[in-house]
């Protein structure tokens, strides 16, 4: 597996990791955009695999099942921030990746090392394309997807600010209270964090940014000024 990945010289790399609910989506969304760059969501390639295990009837306990099939679903992403997509086999994903059932399956699926393998390549491939520079967001894309990153940022919040801002996202039959929310999150934070191939983990050479007390604005224009300082000095 290549690790490392080439692009047009003045195309910027920016990973951009943390855990659930510290606002990596609707940040990197909104980064990408301002800037002019693709964008993509790692964890809905996650969530899109294990939808298609849990549809065809995969025992998502089972490492082995799960490597043995890993390699069948063809998962496509698009790149635009403005309207990114996820299919999976030709299907549009992007509601069912989203249920909760997905959501407490995920980690389990994507602790397996073929998973990882395949989707970490697909992820690489797709940053190698995206001639105008990207913003990756994830867990292990400044530590492990691409190291040679041109601006890691690590995203940190709160387990309260965090419980809020997520729960504030969940609708209708899927909507629980706080505390509920609160505890799937830090426990699907501690899976990710523990398992063996690429955890969730803030590389040495990012910047970590503490979302707690700040407002999505904030965060957005803290980013871009980043990835700015970064394009000057390229
Ligand atoms: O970001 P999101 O909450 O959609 O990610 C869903 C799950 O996908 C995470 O909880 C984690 O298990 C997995 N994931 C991962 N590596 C990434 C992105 C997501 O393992 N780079």
């Amino acid at each position: 597996m290549q690790d490392t990945v080439e692009t047009a010289s003045s195309a910027v790399i920016v990973a951009i990791d943390g855990p659930s609910g510290t606002g990596k989506s609707s940040t990197s969304k909104a980064v990408a955009a301002k800037l002019g760059l693709s964008y993509l969501d790692t964890g809905a390639q996650y969530r899109a695999i294990t939808w298609w295990m849990l549809s065809n009837g995969i025992d998502t306990e089972d490492p082995q099942a799960i490597a043995l099939a890993a390699a069948k679903p063809v998962i496509v992403s698009g790149t635009d921030p403005s309207a990114p997509t996820i299919t999976v086999d030709g299907l549009d994903a992007s509601g069912p990746i989203r249920t909760q059932e997905v959501t407490s399956k995920v980690s389990a699926v994507s602790a397996v090392p073929e998973v990882r393998a395949l989707i970490t390549d697909l992820q690489r491939t797709i940053a190698a394309a995206a001639e105008g520079g990207i913003v990756v967001e994830g867990r292990d894309i400044g530590t492990t997807v691409l190291p040679d990153a041109d601006l890691k940022v690590f995203l940190t919040a709160s387990a309260e600010a965090r419980a809020a801002r997520r729960s504030g996202e969940l609708k209708g039959k899927e909507a629980t209270d706080l505390a509920t929310t609160k505890a799937a999150l830090i426990k699907r934070d501690a899976a990710d964090s523990g398992r063996k191939t690429s955890p969730l983990a803030k590389a040495d050479d990012a910047v970590e940014v503490d979302t707690t007390d700040l407002t999505l604005d904030q965060v957005i224009e803290c980013v871009v000024t980043l990835v700015e300082e970064k394009r000057a000095a390229k």
